[in-house]
């Protein structure tokens, strides 16, 4: 028999079932373990209990009761984060809040181009409900098969449609959120100009659960773009890429709605992943640019994109170019995209970064970041690629697959820590899109600028006095100021 007083988890468990009823309450370590393991695998915790809500209701009545026993709530969604702010650190004293029941489109409003959804809603399922009413909510990431907009919110996920519809932020009208305190936060209005004061719902948005839990959000639709023309294009350099982009911008009428980079390894990857996978154009160049133009109504997007491509390939930007004839033929281009993340982890253990400069220095960051990577770790293979018409690069480092598996997780280190240095030089962010979560909160906290700090624990105690939500993420939070 177990000793409740050598067992503060069971004792807690206990309360929390007696307090909240059985059906919200999971303490099973089998069933809870998917909970505490991170999308990569790479890591795998533990926690007092995962609770399950149902309403928002539930949500308030779970924070309460987690703050009454003196225990901290790590709100999570589809756990596809890639920075560990979902996954609980201190087992004894986290519990996992799910929103994965909270799944209801609560309302879609063709005629006011907004929807009012619960916070578990996967993306993929709620860009497919609102598609049927001829709308469109243009969040897109690799992830939206199994992310949640509540998980989007809270990381102010990006994605690949960024640089024509803007960062989750952008695409949010109103928030319900529980606070640290268990009463609810109602801010579910769909106005879509509204200067009533200082804008709260944005201090929840990117604040990856540490200032509450966000339960439902009203979002911004846009018409369902019928009309979508996608190309890959091989060119001679990086710089021929951000060339291309500024044209773009500047001949596609403001369209253009995905701009991804990519190296000719990327085709190897996506095979390593994808056996069979048709790749329409030979590895022979420096550098590939996936982009798509997209619109509905009068325009006629492919007749734009083809234009488009044989002005830029007269004036010798691009030396190749292939656009899709058909849905399957774009999907297929897509998936070169979404394979090469697959291949890079079926090479084992690598550095991820997720980092952002600006524009202009993209090339000469990336050239700069690899030379020196590449002279420090001569085993290893940099492999760089992104949004990069956000200025966004994933400069991921793939160790030897000969080495074993402590050196691996050295040459990582020691990677980060030089693209770090770099990216310091470029004044660039660490975190573009991801978030900070626990992965990035050391080097975060590094280079975290005295006012900013002194802002940042001033909000977390005028909000979370009790640091009741997701301590450990972000950063550790100090002091009530
Ligand atoms: P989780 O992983 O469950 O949680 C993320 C953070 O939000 C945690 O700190 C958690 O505590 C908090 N949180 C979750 N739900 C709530 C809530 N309701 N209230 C308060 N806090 C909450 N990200 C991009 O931005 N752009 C990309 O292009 C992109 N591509 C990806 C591709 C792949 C293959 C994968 C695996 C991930 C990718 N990501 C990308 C990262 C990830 O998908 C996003 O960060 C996503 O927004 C996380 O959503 P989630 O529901 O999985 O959140």
């Amino acid at each position: 028999m177990t000793s409740l007083h050598t067992d503060p988890s069971g004792e807690h468990r206990l309360l929390l079932r007696s307090m909240l009823g059985e059906d919200l309450v999971l303490t099973d370590a089998d069933a809870m373990a998917r909970y505490c393991r991170d999308w990569h695998g790479d890591v795998t915790s533990s926690a007092v209990a995962v609770l399950r809500p149902r309403s928002t209701e539930d949500v308030a009545a779970c924070v309460e009761a987690c703050r009454e026993l003196g225990l901290a709530v790590v709100p999570q969604g589809g756990n596809t984060g890639l920075v560990l702010g979902g996954i609980p650190d201190m087992p004894e004293r986290q519990v996992v809040l799910s929103l994965e029941r909270m799944n209801r489109i609560r309302k879609i409003d063709a005629d006011d181009f907004s929807a009012v959804v619960e916070a578990g809603c996967i993306l993929w399922e709620l860009k497919e409900a609102i598609a049927a009413e001829g709308m469109f909510f243009p969040l897109a990431l690799g992830a939206q098969g199994s992310c949640r907009i509540g998980g989007n919110i809270s990381t102010n996920a990006g994605g690949i449609n960024v640089l024509r519809y803007g960062m989750t932020r952008e695409l949010v009208l109103g928030l319900e959120v529980v606070l640290p305190d268990g009463t609810i936060f109602d801010g579910l209005s769909t106005l879509r100009k509204d200067n009533r004061g200082i804008d709260l719902k944005q201090l929840f948005i990117g604040a990856e659960g540490t200032l509450g839990v966000v339960t439902a959000a009203s979002i911004k639709l846009t018409p369902n773009p019928d009309q979508v023309a996608t190309a890959l294009v091989g060119l001679a350099s990086l710089e021929d890429a951000i060339t291309l982009y500024r044209r773009a911008r500047r001949d596609c009428s403001d369209l253009m709605s995905a701009f991804e980079f990519m190296p000719p390894l990327a085709f190897t990857l996506a095979r390593e992943a994808i056996p069979d996978l048709p790749i329409p154009m030979a590895a022979d160049y420096p550098c590939y640019v996936l982009m798509e133009v997209s619109g509905s109504g009068l325009v006629d997007i492919d007749n734009l994109m083809q234009r488009f491509l044989e002005g830029v390939m007269e004036d010798g930007i691009v030396l190749d170019g292939a656009i899709a004839s058909s849905q399957a033929q774009a999907r297929n281009l897509w998936l070169i995209r979404e394979g090469m993340n697959e291949g890079q982890a079926k090479r084992g253990v690598h550095m991820r970064s997720d980092v952002s400069v600006p524009l202009s220095k993209v090339p000469s960051f990336v050239a700069e970041a690899e030379k020196a990577i590449h002279e420090a770790l001569p085993d290893c293979i940099c492999v760089s690629y992104g949004h990069v018409g956000d200025g966004n690069v994933h400069l991921n480092v793939l160790p030897s697959v000969e080495l074993p598996h402590q050196q691996r997780l050295e040459r990582i280190y020691q990677s980060k820590t030089i693209l770090n240095q770099v990216l310091d030089r470029f004044h660039g962010s660490l975190s573009a899109e991801h978030g900070i979560g626990r992965l990035k909160r050391a080097d975060f906290d590094a280079r975290l600028p005295e006012t900013k700090r002194r802002l940042l624990n001033a909000i977390k105690n005028a909000i979370d006095p009790d640091m009741v939500m997701n301590p450990g993420c972000q950063l550790n939070f100090t002091g009530k100021s």
